[in-house]
């Protein structure tokens, strides 16, 4: 160890020569210059020596104000000046990969070295970190995971999470973890990092632990609502409380004050959903339609038209628009590249930020446009908190956000997007405030704003807790109810017994709440534990390509269009993709054409016709991929194959595997005859009747020759609907629906038997019970 050491002295010895070299080279103290001009530096001291006072510190500071760029980078500078910079180890989290990716590559280049070197990143499936590195930007999901090889974090020195303002259910889980940690290893050092103000919520977590605020400084920005954007255009919105010639009371009007015939459709679409809201109504759910992203709709033209009024009206400076997820991007970018102005590259430089983007597109985003070309960057969120870039001066907000991550240890990724808070819309308003006043342009009305919420509620309260449940499990703490108590907040009691409930109803936990083989194999798939057991299934039944097909569409926006005005041909199209009553299955042959037809580069004409989104298809190929990556990670198939196929055309056997991951949501199918036409209905156990959604091919057969549907969601509406549905026999509900494992049988023929005594004759039942029993009697022996 003595030698050991000596090494490790030398090493940092010549740590510290290299940085000082840096640092007083002409380069280097160019950067250093732009460095010193960020708030952050100015509190620089002050944060070091609370962090060699506190085992806690939490630091708050607007966004762009250099928390995630110098605040690591403060540490290891420190380090290396006290000469133990080979020995820190200093682990920086992130909530999402992209900004683990372009922070660390900044830092790097800050400090005049190339990634890999003393500041690397590790994300899932990639990462770019050597022997030397001493500074780890890496998701939180990462540290989770080493976390349960290393419940103690042996050797690391500093662990900063950053964004804890977002309260993602990973951030508000690892500071569980964490404030366990903390005294079993009294001198690592953990530094919060907040965008907002709301920071004492930690404090007082943390035992009372020290706050340093660094104060920052924006210019200010212009706000238009829609009532204001269409004023530019020549319509005015105004209140109008009077009765009309129908003796119904209005109370909002569109008048028209020069109407211009190029802009009359954004208008009318307003006008639309003002009737449709019967001219009372300003509710969020009025403006729904703004939302509906599809190249026509209205939210597009409303920011076609703000661009190119930018552009050719507006003084120069960057322009920021916010849209939901990246499958909005990529079409609206299709959008905008067709446009006389918008599309010309002499004049605009029409750029992409969101989770998925290649590291040399990255960087254009932050360099500043050739003279008279003006920099447009559509992104998700990202750019919210995130992600700063600098010459910002108009802001376009559409209101709303969708998670984007698939990269989550609780991953629910075909979340829809919903609206934001106030401190969001608020947050997106200052990017355009920067370095000169700004003009933020929300894409709804002032009232809209008026019902957001203030807050959005932490992850963690919101969401269901099935994967976090597996994850708790699978760390070896102890009951999960127990451990969620200790959370920032907890959640309800009801919900956590919901998740545990689930979990061992499909089969992961066992009656004590153990975590069973299955189980054990879904904590290594960072997805719904339904999308997780389908994986496995197809894997060990080797029928993998239609199963990673199902999979990846349930995780990305319905591929199945339906635009409002074609509504019946867009059904039709999906029907001659169905055969066998299921929606699912439909998805299957849908990819598989598109598949076929991309290989003559025709893609997107098969999309067209077939009224599917050219985008989903190509999100279902990409997430295919990985998903085949992650089952190779869990060791279940060989790390050579490029798929397992033998069985993949048995459609019995694809219904069965859906079955297995969809259960317990089943409902049954009740055939009658009525007038001489044959009909059905539809029952789930908890709800009594259902209803199919309108564009589930199930919903336009007359009837269905399968007793059961199994369906992955149901949502309420005025009635109860099932989306996606597809039908299984008695014995595949049987056989797969739920676990086959060895802990739970009884449980589950309980539930099961549940089921067929609540549909069928206690007689049948008890039959299928004693089947099921012999056959479970067969697998165990
Ligand atoms: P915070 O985490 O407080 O929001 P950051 O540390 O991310 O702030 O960014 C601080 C500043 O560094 C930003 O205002 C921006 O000017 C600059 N910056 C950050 N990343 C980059 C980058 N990749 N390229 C150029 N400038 C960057
Ligand atoms: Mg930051």
């Amino acid at each position: 160890t003595a030698i050991m050491e000596k090494i490790l002295w030398r090493r940092s010895l010549q740590l510290h020569a290299q940085q000082q070299a840096w640092q007083e080279s002409l380069e280097g103290r160019g950067i250093l210059e732009f460095r010193q001009s960020l708030p952050a530096y100015k509190e620089k001291d002050a944060i070091l020596t609370a962090i060699l006072q506190n085992q806690v510190l939490i630091i708050s500071g607007e966004t762009g104000c250099g928390k995630t760029t110098q605040i690591p980078q403060f540490i290891l500078e420190s380090e290396i000046d006290f000469v133990r910079g080979a020995v820190c180890n200093i682990i920086c989290t992130q909530p999402r990969r992209i900004s683990a990716m372009s922070v660390s590559e900044r830092v790097a280049s800050e400090r005049g070295e190339k990634l890999g070197e003393s500041v690397g990143y590790k994300v899932r499936l990639e990462g770019m970190r050597g022997k030397e590195t001493r500074l780890l930007f890496c998701t939180t999901g990462i540290l989770l995971r080493r976390l349960l090889i290393d419940r103690n974090l042996k050797g690391v020195t500093h662990i900063i999470v950053d964004e804890i303002h977002e309260r993602g259910i990973n951030e508000d889980f690892l500071l569980i973890v964490l404030k366990d940690l903390l005294p079993r290893r009294p001198e690592l050092k953990l530094i919060l990092m907040s965008a907002s103000l709301d920071a004492e919520l930690f404090s007082s977590y943390f035992g009372g632990a020290p706050l340093i605020h660094i104060p920052g400084f924006t210019h200010p920005v212009r706000i238009h609502f829609l009532e204001n954007i269409l004023e530019m255009m020549g319509y005015r919105l105004t209140p109008y409380n009077q009765i009309d010639d129908y003796g119904q009371e209005r109370m909002w009007k569109m008048s028209k004050q020069a109407p211009r015939k190029r802009k009359s459709q954004i208008a009318s679409a307003v006008e639309d959903a003002l009737r449709a809201a019967d001219f009372k109504d300003f509710s969020p759910q009025t403006w729904e339609s703004l939302s509906c992203w599809n190249p026509d709709c209205i939210g597009f033209n409303l920011i076609e038209y703000l661009l190119s009024y930018i552009c050719e009206n507006e003084r120069p400076g960057a322009v920021l628009v916010f849209v939901t997820g990246w499958d909005d991007i990529s079409s609206l970018k299709d959008k905008l590249q067709s446009h006389p102005i918008l599309g010309d590259p002499n004049r605009v430089s029409l750029l992409t930020c969101h989770g998925f983007l290649a590291s040399s597109e990255q960087k254009l985003i932050f360099e500043e446009p050739k003279d008279g070309v003006r920099k447009i960057v559509l992104t998700t969120n990202i750019a919210e908190t995130s992600i700063t870039i600098n010459d910002v001066v108009f802001v376009l907000d559409c209101g709303k956000a969708k998670e984007t991550s698939y990269d989550a240890l609780n991953n629910t990724p075909c979340l829809l997007p919903s609206w934001i808070s106030k401190v969001s819309a608020q947050q997106r308003r200052g990017r355009a405030g920067r370095v000169e006043p700004g003009e933020c342009y929300h894409l709804y009305p002032r009232c809209v704003y008026d019902a957001f919420a203030e807050y959005q509620l932490p992850e963690i309260l919101r969401t269901p807790l099935q994967s976090l449940c597996l994850q708790i499990k699978s760390l070896k703490l102890e009951s999960i109810s127990e451990f969620l108590s200790r959370a920032l907040q907890s959640p309800e009691l009801l919900a956590v017994q919901n998740a545990v409930e689930y979990l061992k109803i499909i089969g992961a936990l066992d009656e004590s709440e153990n975590l069973t083989i299955l189980g054990r194999y879904l904590t290594m798939l960072p997805m719904e534990p339904k999308l997780g057991k389908m994986l496995i299934l197809g894997a060990i039944l080797n029928c993998l390509d239609p199963v990673l097909t199902v999979v990846a569409g349930l995780s990305v926006r319905d591929p199945f269009l339906t635009p409002l005005d074609k509504k019946d041909l867009a059904e039709t199209a999906k029907l001659q993709f169905s055969r066998d009553y299921s929606d699912h299955l439909a998805l299957v042959r849908a990819y598989e054409g598109w598949k076929e037809a991309e290989k003559d580069l025709a893609g997107y004409d098969y999309c067209w016709k077939n009224f599917l989104s050219a985008q989903s298809m190509k999100a279902i190929d990409s997430l295919r991929v990985e998903f085949l990556s992650l089952l190779k990670g869990t060791g279940l198939i060989d790390g050579n194959a490029t798929s397992c196929n033998t069985w993949s055309y048995d459609q019995h056997l694809i219904r069965a595997i859906i079955c297995y991951g969809l259960y317990p949501g089943i409902c049954s199918v009740v055939p009658h005859v009525q007038h001489n036409e044959k009909s059905f209905s539809l029952k789930t156990m908890e709800d009594g009747p259902v209803l199919l959604y309108s564009n589930s091919v199930n919903a336009r057969e007359s009837r269905i020759p399968y007793p059961w549907l199994v369906f992955n969601e149901k949502i309420k509406v005025n009635s109860i609907f099932l989306r996606d549905s597809t039908a299984v026999s008695d014995s595949v509900l049987l056989l797969f629906g739920g676990s086959i494992s060895r802990g739970n049988v009884d449980g589950h023929l309980k539930m099961l038997g549940g089921y067929l005594e609540f549909f069928m004759q206690p007689a049948i039942a008890e039959k299928f019970q004693s089947l099921r029993r012999e056959f479970d009697e067969l697998i165990q022996n």
